[in-house]
């Protein structure tokens, strides 16, 4: 009996084992083709400088429109695209995409945001880096300052001598650094001195349980202070309460992105909040 059951458990297994092996092999096919048969877009989230209220900047985040599974997420992806390493290219129309988008508000409103741009471990890594970002910058004709791009613990921790040869490219080339995800990885506070980073983006794990929290309390209050005696600016990342925002604000946190400020939006949405004569997102309750 109990054999029997054994057996039949590892018959399940494999089946779904196989099922998960074979639906994994059919993603990177269709991930191959996902490119070329521009299955692949862009929202762009807000992001809302909290002295002001406005909107100075999005962050673009890429999505995989499937022609059978639907909508797939970047969290189920882009692992996918870094293991086989498609995320080379698809980081190339993403940077080539969100920096054409910039431009195009630019011209339409006549209003400068800046584009904040994602990019994974591999593509830092990528020798022709350099190369992809100034021609990307060269095509559109996007100004290097308005161009963020967002890195994590994990992948400046890596190699140092190479990453510090890279930071120094990305330097010269004018764009901005940002460390996301910031206080999940490992991080030395050495590095922090040593790279020329703009902004620290606090981990949405950390603002998730403001403001009741008292542990994450503390480690974002210390995140901000560190951050501003390094001269360094702060974006909490997650916010979708107002008791959020006004924690944050009573804490000086320089910017927000979050649910409650803005969804990931199609670029069209965030024309309409650029053409509003008053660009302002929600201000806390007082
Ligand atoms: P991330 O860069 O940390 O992006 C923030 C994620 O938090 C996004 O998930 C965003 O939709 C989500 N988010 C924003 N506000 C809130 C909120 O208030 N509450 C909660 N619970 N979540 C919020 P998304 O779009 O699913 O992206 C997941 C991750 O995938 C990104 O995390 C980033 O690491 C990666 N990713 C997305 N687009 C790209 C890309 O173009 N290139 C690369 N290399 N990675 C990307
Ligand atoms: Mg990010
Ligand atoms: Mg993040
Ligand atoms: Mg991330």
């Amino acid at each position: 009996h109990a054999k029997n059951c054994g057996k039949n458990n590892a018959k399940l297994y494999s089946s779904s084992l196989t099922m998960q092996i074979m639906s994994h092999v059919k993603l990177e096919v269709g991930l191959r083709k996902a490119l070329k048969n521009q299955e692949l877009y862009l929202l762009y989230q807000p992001q809302i400088e909290v002295r002001t209220g406005e909107i100075v900047g999005v962050e673009a985040l890429v999505r995989w429109r499937h022609p059978e599974r639907g909508i797939v997420s970047p969290t189920e992806f882009i692992p996918l695209a870094e293991e086989t390493g498609l995320i080379v290219p698809i980081g190339e129309w993403v940077l080539r995409t969100a920096c054409n988008q910039a431009m195009a508000w630019h011209r339409i409103a006549r209003r400068s945001l800046r584009m904040a741009v994602n990019l994974s471990a591999k593509q830092f890594k990528d020798e022709n880096l350099s190369q992809i970002v100034i021609s990307a910058l060269h095509d559109t004709g996007l100004d290097p300052k308005m161009l963020e791009l967002e890195l994590t613990e994990g992948t400046l921790m890596d190699d140092a001598r190479a990453t510090m040869a890279t930071l120094e490219q990305l330097r010269a080339i004018g764009v901005y650094l940002s460390i996301d995800d910031f206080g999940t990885g490992y991080s030395s506070m050495n590095y922090l001195k040593r790279f020329d980073v703009r902004a620290l983006k606090i981990d949405k794990s950390f603002i998730c349980g403001l403001p009741q929290d008292t542990e994450n309390a503390a480690i974002t209050r210390a995140i901000i202070a560190m951050a501003h005696g390094l001269k360094m600016v702060v974006v909490a990342e997650g916010v979708e309460t107002d008791e959020q925002l006004l924690m944050l604000q009573e804490y000086g946190c320089d910017m927000v992105q979050g649910f409650y400020l803005g969804h990931p939006s199609p670029h069209e949405a965030i024309t309409q909040i650029l053409l509003q004569p008053c660009a302002a997102a929600p201000a806390p309750a007082k």
